[in-house]
């Protein structure tokens, strides 16, 4: 089992494309939105966690949940060592590196699990998500399939 931490505002299809790899390699997948205490969010948690479900309405594998503190805390209480995060660039992995050290000093037995990006997803994030969507432009193909995202908002 695994967890899958992000703000995932919203769930795009760079983020679907890790959980549907990260099921081939672990038996469950645990998306945890968590609350991101310094950002408004487009989408409320609730509404992000059935964005998220509607994704995987056909995954028995993958659960949804959210939480709120520290990720490494929400790994005792689930009792999962393994963190499951996606790398797209230089800087996705100076950012994961850092955060790993800290969970590992938080405690010692966490393992980041990273996953390269597929190259037709490199590009992608919410943040551009956001932003095309802020100046009227089309979004749909960022979007897992089937998800038109103005019904969650
Ligand atoms: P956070 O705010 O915690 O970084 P995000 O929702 O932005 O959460 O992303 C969650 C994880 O998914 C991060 O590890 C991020 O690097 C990864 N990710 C986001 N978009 C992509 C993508 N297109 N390809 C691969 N990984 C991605």
């Amino acid at each position: 089992m695994i967890i899958f931490p992000g703000s995932f505002d919203p769930f795009t299809i760079g983020h679907q494309d890790i959980v549907n790899r990260a099921i081939t390699l672990f038996d469950q997948v645990i998306i945890a939105v968590g609350e991101n205490i310094d950002k408004r969010p487009l989408l409320s948690t609730q509404a992000k966690i059935k964005l998220i479900n509607d994704v995987f309405v056909n995954e028995p594998r993958v659960q949804i949940i959210s939480y709120s503190g520290l990720t490494t805390d929400l790994c005792h209480q689930m009792k999962v060592n393994n963190i499951l995060r996606g790398v797209r660039t230089i800087r996705d992995f100076e950012y994961e590196s850092t955060i790993d050290s800290i969970n590992r000093l938080i405690n010692r037995d966490i393992e980041t699990v990273i996953l390269l990006t597929d190259p037709r997803y490199a590009a992608i994030s919410s943040s551009a998500i956001r932003e095309i969507r802020h100046h009227g432009g089309r979004i749909d193909k960022f979007m897992p399939n089937g998800i038109e995202l103005e019904k969650y908002i």
